[in-house]
């Protein structure tokens, strides 16, 4: 019997949120190696989804037009300047085991620097806090064992918006209500691969089977670690880290900070129960005490006096 699902490993999520023969769960691996910053997946994103824009203005920053997910920004690129590893002077040739054309990313220009491009979207969580708060049910497990929110049952309340480690979902200030990535919960439901995905000319983002995904990165990081990009790393992919898990990993070539991930997110309703447990307690001793402090004077009265 499982003592607490709010965190800790959690191998079926569709199937503990009450779906019955629910199919694998699905997700997304993005290969950041292979980005090109072409914002293909943004603008499929916003197309599929009629997403309004989010301003149109480069931040001044880079080729960054947001900044960040948002409400309206449900895939976001990000371009990070940066100097090319000590060492480094070629750009490693090599693609994925997918049928990629062979581009990667990191490799130095003449001025020594070199782009990291990254396709940011919700990490549709093992545990997802978003949902275990949200009081109206307007965030819901899918079958698939993805996170979607219904724009039509959210009240604007906002609980969800603090409630997620990795500030992904958030309320759109026209209407107060809170949106996010639905990983594209319509086509899934019709047999096809989500927009952003469908869209990426370069196989950055690869939708499939959670667990294929997992093997597919595993082998990237190999074939990478074996070019050369000891950098390579995988986030979110592990079962048994603060969130249980992603739906959307990554792999990464540097510290997840510098993509502006947070290194080591965790549920954060994770100690829910714990805190409940410690309020009842508080407020037993509290009735406890004032009870006392009644029947007290009561019993210690001399006797005639009572
Ligand atoms: S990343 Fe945030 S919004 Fe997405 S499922 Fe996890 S908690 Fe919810
Ligand atoms: S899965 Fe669908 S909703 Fe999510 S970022 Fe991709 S296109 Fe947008
Ligand atoms: S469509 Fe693919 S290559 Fe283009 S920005 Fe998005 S993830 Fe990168």
């Amino acid at each position: 019997m499982r003592e607490n699902l709010l965190s800790g490993p959690e191998p079926d999520p569709a199937r503990d949120a009450g779906h019955r023969d629910a199919p694998p769960r699905v997700g997304f691996f993005t290969d950041t190696s292979v980005c090109i910053g072409c914002k293909a997946c943004e603008v499929a994103c916003k197309e599929w989804n009629a997403v309004p824009e989010d301003g149109m203005t480069l931040t001044g920053m880079s080729y960054d037009n947001t900044g960040g997910l948002g409400a309206s920004t449900w895939r976001h690129v990000a371009f990070i300047e940066q100097p090319v590893p000590a060492g480094r002077t070629e750009l490693p040739l090599v693609g994925p085991d997918t049928g990629g054309d062979g581009t990667a990313q990191g490799g130095a220009d003449a001025s020594g620097m070199r782009w990291l491009m990254s396709s940011d979207v919700c990490k549709h969580c093992t545990h997802a806090a978003c949902l275990d708060v949200c009081p109206t049910g307007s965030l819901f497990r899918t079958e698939f064992g993805t996170v979607v929110v219904q724009e039509d049952i959210c009240n604007g309340c906002g609980v969800c918006v603090p409630a997620c480690p990795y500030g992904v979902i958030e309320q759109r200030p026209t209407d107060g209500r809170a949106f996010k990535c639905t990983l594209c919960y319509d086509r899934l439901g019709a047999g096809q691969e989500p927009a952003c995905a469908k869209a990426c000319p370069t196989e950055s983002i690869q939708f499939g089977p959670l667990d294929e995904l997992r093997e597919r990165a595993a082998l990237r990081v190999d074939q990478l670690h074996e070019a050369g990009v000891t950098e390579a790393r995988l986030y979110g992919h592990e079962p048994d880290n603060g969130v249980g898990g992603d739906g959307a990993f990554f792999l990464l070539l540097d510290e997840p900070e510098v993509y502006g991930l947070p290194p080591d997110p965790v549920v954060t309703t994770r100690d829910l129960g714990t805190m409940w447990r410690h309020a009842g307690m508080a407020a037993l001793s509290l009735a406890g005490g004032a009870a006392l402090s009644f029947a007290l004077p009561a019993l210690t009265r001399p006797k005639g006096r009572r």
